[in-house]
């Protein structure tokens, strides 16, 4: 289905409600609309051992937030790789992104790229001044960011979203959602034994590889991360509907979510 106008668009919700699982889905209805997981984003920087995910491997394995200037830089960057912020091209940083991190690169050019986007420039108050693209090709939705209304304040600073989902199933059933919860790292595909399972039991589909347990999908951890969540989603929640583009919606599976996160895309891109 195509877009009629840019979808700037974020999914707010608990751990493990499936924001990514709707990102999925989404993604595939929409093709214009592209998609930036902080969460795989930052898995992926642990992975790849980037200064970034050394410095965040701790905090997140126990199930605290990572701190907000550094995710703004980590999504900045992002943005800016997939052009989704205009800017000149000598500014570009070239490491937050997946898309680069392989080590294809020359290893003192990534080296000296990893300090850069640590240490150097800070693209997030550059692009206070440059205006977001609008065309419905410069669509996207953000999972998982921003988490806190301190990050939401400083995102809207550098592009305006317009339309903020808020996801939500109750916590017993999404506590034994996460039990079932396996994924394939590299890929970010994520599975569910319940209802999601893969072909093969504890492979993934597409590559054969092994799945594996995320970390953080302990029942303490998990236990943090919804308290973390709690305290602070009502405020980025509030914030949000105080600019008028916040919808609620509620179901307790993925199946029962999907077709009205559709209908509400829909209503304000399309028609
Ligand atoms: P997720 O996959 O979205 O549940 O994120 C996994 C972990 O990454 C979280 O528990 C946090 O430690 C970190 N994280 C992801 N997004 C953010 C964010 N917007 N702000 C702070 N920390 C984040």
């Amino acid at each position: 289905m195509r877009l009629q106008r840019a979808a700037r668009v974020i999914l707010v919700g608990a751990p493990g409600v499936g924001k990514g699982t709707q990102s999925e889905r989404l993604l595939g209805r929409f093709p214009q609309l592209s998609s930036i997981s902080s969460g795989h984003l930052l898995r992926h920087n642990v992975k790849s051992r980037t200064p970034l995910g050394i410095q965040v491997e701790s905090t997140m394995k126990s199930g605290r937030l990572v701190s907000d200037s550094l995710m703004l830089r980590l999504i900045t960057n992002e943005l800016y790789q997939r052009g989704w912020l205009e800017t000149r091209k000598s500014d570009a940083i070239t490491l937050a992104s997946c898309s680069v991190l392989e080590p294809s690169i020359d290893p003192a050019a990534y080296r000296a790229a990893e300090s850069a986007f640590l240490y150097g420039p800070d693209m997030s108050t550059r692009a206070m001044s440059s205006p977001a693209k609008d065309s419905a090709s410069a669509s996207f939705l953000l999972d998982g960011f921003p988490r806190t209304a301190a990050q939401a304040d400083k995102l809207d600073k550098i592009i305006p979203i317009n339309l903020v989902v808020s996801l939500k199933t109750p916590l017993d059933v999404i506590m034994e959602r996460i039990e079932g919860r396996w994924v394939h790292e590299p890929s970010g595909r994520v599975y569910n034994t319940t209802f999601n399972a893969p072909s093969v039991p504890g492979k993934d589909d597409v590559t054969g590889e092994p799945l594996t347990k995320r970390p953080d999908d302990d029942p303490d951890v998990y236990k943090a991360r919804w308290q973390s969540f709690v305290q602070t989603s009502e405020p980025l929640l509030n914030h949000y509907a105080r600019k008028g583009v916040l919808t609620e919606i509620e179901g307790m599976s993925s199946d029962e979510i999907s077709p009205k996160l559709y209908e509400s895309f829909e209503k304000r891109f399309v028609h």
